[in-house]
Parts: structure tokens; sequence; C-alpha cells
């Protein structure tokens, strides 16, 4: 059975309520307004109506001599949507993307956000691979599947930071020369006289990755005339 079929089923299984009792349509302005775990609870005259962060169901409404009574059967009170991915998610991976659907409208662009323990990657069960915790992180909140040349890097200058807000997406990481790079760059620079801007071209072509021209410019003043023969 779903449990987000019915409105009488989610009362249990979010509030633990085996019997509810119909509540009254909310009326007239809201009385208190309090947060209740995942939810933005609004009290009106004899009726709670809690709303999930997430802001993917449609609002449970309580009647106030049950919400006397309400407990926690999960770990915390979220809607049904919420609590079903909750279950479900069984690595690290699953629940991190769990709570980012979850906590989407929370997450602020003006600070940082980290993992209660950081983790650079995850294992990923859909696939028995690993994965960049921040490339998982981008696809699951903009839910938006990378191809395998996007790269996902930050933005801002926080290593362990993990705020989408804070992600792109490049072509190619940056950096990373390797000593076939070098080899070629030594080469198309001195035998064949290219410049450093049809250089970092050239390298991008081949290898799929950006390196900065000052880059080239120090591969270049390292080179020892031997180096050709020792990488050849
Ligand atoms: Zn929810
Ligand atoms: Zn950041």
């Amino acid at each position: 059975m779903n449990i987000t079929e019915n409105p009488q089923n989610a009362l249990f299984t979010v509030f633990g309520l085996l019997d509810p009792t119909e509540p009254p349509k909310p009326r007239g302005a809201s009385q208190r307004a309090f947060r209740l775990d995942s939810f933005y609870v609004d009290e009106y005259r004899g009726v709670f109506s809690c709303a999930c962060a997430c802001g993917r169901s449609e609002p449970l409404l309580v009647a106030s001599d049950d919400f006397r009574k309400i407990n926690r059967l999960n770990h915390l009170y979220a809607c049904p949507v919420c609590i079903q991915e909750f279950k479900s998610a069984k690595t690290m991976k699953d629940k991190l993307e769990v709570w980012l659907r979850q906590n989407k409208r929370e997450i602020e662009a003006d600070q940082h956000l980290h993992l209660p323990k950081h983790t650079e990657i995850l294992f990923d069960a859909s696939s028995g691979t690993t994965i960049r915790t921040r490339r998982a992180v981008f696809q699951a909140f903009f839910e938006d599947e990378l191809a395998s040349k996007q790269f996902v890097m930050t933005k801002c200058n926080d290593e362990f930071c993990i705020n989408p807000y804070h992600l792109m997406i490049c072509r190619s990481p940056a950096g990373k020369i390797t000593p076939e790079m070098k080899h070629d760059v030594v080469v198309w620079s001195s035998t064949l006289g290219w410049s450093n801007l049809k250089i970092q071209h050239q390298i991008q072509l081949k290898y799929g990755r950006s390196v900065s021209k000052r880059s080239i410019s120090n591969i270049k003043r390292s080179w020892q005339p031997s180096d050709v023969m020792k990488m050849s």
C-alpha cells in the first residue's frame, strides 16, 4: 500500500494517530505558527495545518484534540513523501539526496553548507561505483544528470562546502598536468613553434582538460632539452 494514498493513512504514518477524527477546515487567520521538525505548523481554531518544508505535499490537517496525542513513529515529523524516501534510503548517497530534496527550499545561497562528517566520495549503489560527493549533490539538487565530460567544481573557497549554489559545472577538471601533456607541450612549442593559445586549445582537444596559459609557460620554462628524450 502506498502511504501517500489517503490522508487518514498519512495521519497514522506521520503522527501515529490510529483513529483520527475528521479535522475541520482551517478558517480565519492563523493563531500561532511554529516549527515541528520538517513541518511549518499553523494553528487555527480546532485544527493544526502542517506543511512540510519540502513543499511536495498538501498540508496535513490534524484536529486539535488529536494534535495532543501525536508521536514520532519515525525519526522526525515530515510529510509522507519525505518519510517514504527516508525509509528507502540505504546508503549515505541516498540519504544525502533525500535530505537535499527535502530541504531544497531551505538551503540558502549566502552561506556554506557542510556535511556532519565530510567525505569526498560516496558509494553509488545503483551503478555499483563511486561518485564524487559534489557531483552527487549537484545532480540531486538541480535534478540534472551530468555527462561524463562535465565536472563539478566549487565557486567558494571553502574546501568542505557542498552548498549546491556554490557549485558549478566545467568542461574539464582544472590542473593535473600529466607527463604526457608536458611532453606534448614541449614538443609542440619547441619543434612545431606553436603559441601558448594554440597549445592550450590542442590540450583541450586531445585530453579534455583546460590548462592555463601560465601553466604552459611554466612547463616551457622548466623544460630541459633532455626531457623530450626521457619522456619519449
Ligand atoms: Zn516533505
Ligand atoms: Zn561554500
